[in-house]
């Protein structure tokens, strides 16, 4: 079972202001507060506990990286990668990216990442995707144009999910590997889940598109 409310989460996430932010109903960011430099933006979007955010800013400082967790529970290990490594151009957010449109300016972002979302195999729950029309439809808001969408999955039926409802909202595949981890695909950074399912030998699908 998930623990949503790890004790002393919620201290530890609003001692580091400069490193992460919670966004509450009332909560207005300006991200050029924190990308002082105006770096281009890339944000992954159900972070988890940030190895693949936290490693990909120590390699890219030319890229301003926001990492975007919905769980306390989860982010604050995200966060203590941050405290022990401090990094100027990663940025922590704890909130429902179904609210994305709200926080993030349109025709900001550059790339998003969706790394080993949770499946939500369930019809009825469909709407809760990170590749279903509705979270498609806000990323066509905050995405610059050419921005790019790169999803990495272990999960067959959400990546022909998310191949369909990508194709439906015309955008366009310009990348695709089937196992990546036995593929011609160079400088990959992986993610916790990844790990996991590489040390089972699970196959590993991603995908890139754009508007
Ligand atoms: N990307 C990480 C990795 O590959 O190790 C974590 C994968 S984990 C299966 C999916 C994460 O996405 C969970 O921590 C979950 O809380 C988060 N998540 C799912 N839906 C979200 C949403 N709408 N907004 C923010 N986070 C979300």
């Amino acid at each position: 079972m998930r623990l949503r409310n790890v004790k002393g989460a919620k201290d530890l996430i609003n001692s580091y202001p400069k490193y992460i932010v919670d966004i509450l109903e009332d909560t207005k960011l300006d991200l050029s507060e924190y990308n002082k430099n105006n770096l281009p933006v890339h944000m992954e979007i159900g972070m988890g506990k940030g190895k693949f955010v936290h490693t990909l800013a120590k390699l890219n400082k030319d890229v301003f990286y926001v990492g975007i967790e919905r769980f306390d529970s989860v982010i604050v290990r995200a966060l203590e990668k941050v405290i022990e490594e401090p990094l100027d151009n990663l940025l922590l957010l704890r909130f429902d990216a179904a609210d994305l449109r709200d926080i993030i300016k349109p025709s900001s972002v550059e790339r998003i990442y969706l790394n080993f979302s949770d499946p939500w195999p369930k019809v009825r729950h469909e709407k809760r995707r990170l590749a279903s029309p509705t979270f498609l439809k806000q990323y066509k808001e905050v995405l610059v144009d050419n921005g790019e969408l790169h999803q990495k999955t272990d999960n067959q039926s959400l990546f022909e999910y998310s191949i369909i409802s990508i194709n439906n909202y015309k955008m366009t595949i310009t990348e695709m590997y089937l196992d990546l981890h036995n593929s011609d695909y160079t400088g990959n950074v992986t993610t916790e889940f990844e790990e996991k399912f590489k040390n089972k030998g699970q196959r590993i699908y991603k995908l890139t598109a754009k508007f």
